[in-house]
C-alpha cells in the first residue's frame, strides 16, 4: 500500500513537473513557431491607388512590405508573403496563401486615395468583434503616432473581404494618402518606408509578447 501512494504520488508530481517544463517550453517556441504573413496589396495588373506623378501603390506597399519581411526576420520569426514581385494575387489567393502557411497575423499593407488631394494621413481597419485583431490595430497606432509623420485617423472595423475571411487576426493598413502630394513624398522617401517597417515590427513584437 504504501508503495502505492509513493507510485501515484511520483506520477502527480512527474504529471506537474512536465506541464510546467512544457509551459515553459511553449513560451520559449512562441517567437520562433510565430508565423506573419505580409500582404503587400496590390500587385502586376491592378496598381492600386496612383498618384499625380505616376508613383503606384503596388510599388510603395511591396517595397514596405519587404523591408517589414527582413525586420521580422532578423528578429528569428518566421514570415511569409502574399507576393514579393509585381505580380497580381487575387484576394481568394491570399486568403488561401494565409490559411496555408498557418499564419498567425495577417498584415495587410496599402496606401490611401481621394479625389479630395488635400485628405491625408493613417488609417487602419481591424475585424469585427476580434479582440486580437483590435489589439493589433491599437499597437500599430501607438507606434506609427511616435513617428509623427501624419494626422492619425484612428482605427475602424470594417467588413472588407480579407478581413472576413481571415481566420487569423487581420488587420488593414492605409500607410497616407497617394492622392496627397505631402503623404506621396513621405511614402516615396526609402528612409520614411524603413521607418514605417520598424514600426510595425515594433508593433507585431509587442502584439506577440501580450500573447
Ligand atoms: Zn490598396
Amino acid at each position: 500500500m504504501k508503495n502505492l501512494v509513493v507510485l501515484v504520488l511520483t506520477a502527480i508530481f512527474c504529471f506537474a513537473g512536465c506541464k510546467k517544463d512544457q509551459l515553459v517550453t511553449d513560451d520559449l517556441d512562441i517567437k520562433e513557431s510565430f508565423v506573419v504573413m505580409i500582404d503587400a496589396a496590390h500587385g502586376g495588373k491592378d496598381p492600386g491607388a496612383v498618384s499625380q506623378s505616376g508613383v503606384t501603390e503596388k510599388d510603395i506597399v511591396l517595397s514596405i512590405s519587404k523591408k517589414l519581411e527582413k525586420l521580422l526576420k532578423q528578429e528569428k520569426l518566421r514570415v511569409e508573403m502574399t507576393r514579393k514581385k509585381d505580380t497580381f494575387v487575387s484576394l481568394q489567393e491570399r486568403i488561401m496563401l494565409s490559411q496555408n502557411s498557418g499564419a498567425d497575423l495577417l498584415v495587410c499593407i496599402h496606401t490611401n486615395n481621394s479625389r479630395d488631394l488635400a485628405e491625408r494621413g493613417l488609417t487602419t481597419f481591424y475585424q469585427r468583434q476580434n479582440p486580437k485583431s483590435m489589439k493589433l490595430d491599437s499597437l500599430i497606432h501607438a507606434e506609427l503616432k511616435d513617428l509623427n509623420m501624419m494626422p492619425d485617423h484612428g482605427g475602424g472595423e470594417a467588413n472588407f473581404f480579407i478581413l472576413k475571411q481571415s481566420s487569423a487576426p487581420a488587420v488593414i493598413i492605409d500607410l497616407g494618402f497617394l492622392s496627397n502630394p505631402d503623404d506621396e513624398k513621405l511614402l516615396a522617401d526609402l528612409e520614411v518606408q524603413s521607418q514605417f517597417a520598424a514600426s510595425l515590427k515594433r508593433a507585431i513584437l509587442k502584439y506577440i509578447e501580450l500573447l
